[in-house]
């Protein structure tokens, strides 16, 4: 049976509980078990599909086609284990499917109820396809005290009592904040959070302390004495300088050790050559390049996240630093001048995903802005949609081409999908159907034509599996005079109907993509379009 840890936090949120998580598995990973990360997001949304990226960062996207939080990211990146629609759920979806049972009358005439049937959902998510894992983490939302995740408390309550405290583990992940008036780090918060904590019903095993400088000896002892722990599971956990170092620093402070002592576990040390590796990548780059995003949210990191992680990859794969510069696509709408200024310098222009006409004439610029002065260009999901229009407009003569994403237009070289094959066959939608969870979502695979610039990226790959979330398709009706004009369909759906890679043979490296190729980028392997397109930036930085 897996051996279940649950992550819950306190103080404050943004402590990087996820990124904790990931650490601890992929520490766990290296010492020879197998694992899989859950998140249980306390919100009454069914799935953050809908959310604003400002309200929640990145939609995450599985092969299985689930729109899931962005931590799941955070953990498909640092084990390589691909995460499933069945590791988030949400307090919406628990609703909802109680809800429909009630209205079936499943529930026979009972009450139904918070305890016990959400806290009953809970568990069953929590349990469900763990067969043959040695641990499974559940990382819990929000910060401990939320009115949202009492249930979620009260279920691993009950977890905890039904699969033995010898098989489950609660890491409690706190802040010890430095207070400069006092000169002094102060374990209150930390109390007081594990109080709450406690008074639901679940002790912590392990408290992992975020903190801005080192914790003493005394007050770790104090914290374990307050809480209940041994002061071997007061675990210190200092900001990194980088996400890559947050594994091995934890190792270093006995994270997977204290928890393999909980478990009562004995293992040979880990194997962290993959860390020291990206680490001496990261830290020892032998250049640098400077990559130009050209997107919407750009006020807001976490709403790339992918995208920005999977940059950093095709830089560890060249061993360059790559720097990143968030452009808003507005800004070359309202001047001219500002294109030549912000983009000149540049060692390569991605545009990335987006949604809503806002913004797309300064894309459709940048893109005009790539393939006129060279620079290598990625086109990601509405960025490549953007490139074709600004191939239509300019180079195949169609004056007029839009998006019906836009608004109605007479030449929708990108219009709404209403039919497409799935692996579980005809999908069709509305254009006035719901939009959540509607989109083509998850992997589908693309036939790469030979001698493609493509597929040669991907190794000589003739089939390749992304994932997608996009409800608007380039039209292949447009094909031909996109094709005269240079832009080339190098990459099609197995039915040949969906376009789902172009590019430009002509040019240095200008490669559009419907698919989102950031979410399969892991550090110690780098995403090949990521890869390559860090190359050709690196070439172009050498012309220059
Ligand atoms: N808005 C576009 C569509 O729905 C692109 C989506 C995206 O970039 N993820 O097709």
């Amino acid at each position: 049976m897996a051996r279940f840890i649950f992550i819950t936090g306190g103080v404050v949120s943004s402590l990087g509980k996820g990124l904790m998580a990931a650490s601890l598995a992929a520490l766990l990973q290296a010492r020879g078990y197998t694992v899989r990360i859950r998140k249980f997001d306390p919100y009454l949304n069914v799935d953050p599909g809908t959310m604003s990226p400002y309200q929640h960062g990145e939609v995450y996207v599985t092969d299985d086609g689930a729109e899931t939080d962005l931590d799941l990211g955070h953990y498909e990146r640092f084990t390589g284990v691909n995460a499933r629609q069945s590791d988030n759920v949400t307090s919406g979806r628990i609703y909802q499917q109680i809800i429909a049972r009630e209205r079936r009358g499943d529930y026979l005439g009972a009450t139904v109820q918070v305890i016990p049937h959400v806290t009953d959902a809970i568990k069953a998510f929590a349990l469900a396809d763990t067969e043959g894992l040695d641990f499974v983490l559940c990382e819990i939302g929000g910060t401990v005290g939320d009115i949202e995740s009492l249930p979620f408390i009260e279920a691993i309550r009950q977890l905890r009592n039904e699969l033995g405290r010898e098989n489950t583990a609660v890491v409690h992940v706190t802040l010890v904040p430095y207070i400069s008036a006092a000169g002094e780090l102060k374990t209150k918060p930390t109390q007081h959070s594990v109080r709450e904590l406690t008074s639901l019903g679940v002790q912590p095993d392990l408290l992992l302390c975020r903190c801005e400088h080192p914790l003493p000896a005394t007050e770790r002892a104090k914290i374990a004495l307050f809480c209940n722990v041994r002061p071997e599971a007061v675990i210190q956990a200092l900001d990194a300088a980088s996400i890559y170092a947050v594994p091995p620093q934890y190792h270093a402070e006995g994270l997977d050790a204290e928890v393999l002592r909980h478990f009562g576990l004995e293992a040979p040390p880990p194997d962290l050559a993959r860390w020291t590796d990206i680490l001496d990548r990261y830290n020892h780059p032998e250049g640098e390049v400077t990559i130009a995003v050209v997107g919407k949210y750009v006020g807001l990191p976490d709403a790339y996240k992918s995208l920005n992680e999977a940059l950093v990859h095709g830089g560890l794969a060249n061993r360059v630093k790559v720097a990143v510069r968030w452009i808003d696509a507005e800004v070359f709408e309202q001047d001219d001048s500002a294109i030549t200024a912000q983009l000149e310098p540049m060692h390569g222009i991605l545009v990335p995903g987006g949604f809503g006409e806002r913004g797309s004439e300064g894309k459709i610029a940048s893109v005009r802005f790539a393939r006129e002065r060279r620079l290598p260009f990625l086109g990601i999901c509405l960025g490549m949609q953007m490139a074709c229009i600004e191939a239509a407009r300019n180079t195949a003569g169609v004056s007029g081409a839009s998006s019906t994403e836009f608004g109605p237009t007479d030449e929708p070289v990108v219009g709404i999908i209403t039919e497409w094959m799935s692996s579980e066959g005809l999908q069709q939608r509305s254009a006035q159907g719901d939009l959540g969870g509607t989109m083509r979502l998850g992997a589908y695979e693309a036939v790469l034509a030979g001698n493609s610039h493509v597929s040669r990226l991907y190794n000589g790959a003739t089939r390749i599996s992304e994932r997608h979330r996009h409800r608007y398709e380039v039209n292949v009706a447009y094909r031909e005079r996109l094709e005269q004009g240079g832009l080339v369909f190098s990459g099609m759906s197995p039915d040949g109907l969906l376009p789902e890679i172009v590019e430009r043979p002509d040019h240095p490296w200008f490669v559009g993509v419907q698919f989102h190729p950031e979410l399969k980028s892991k550090p110690f392997d780098p995403h090949p379009l990521f890869a390559g397109f860090i190359a050709a930036a690196l070439r172009q930085s050498r012309l220059v």
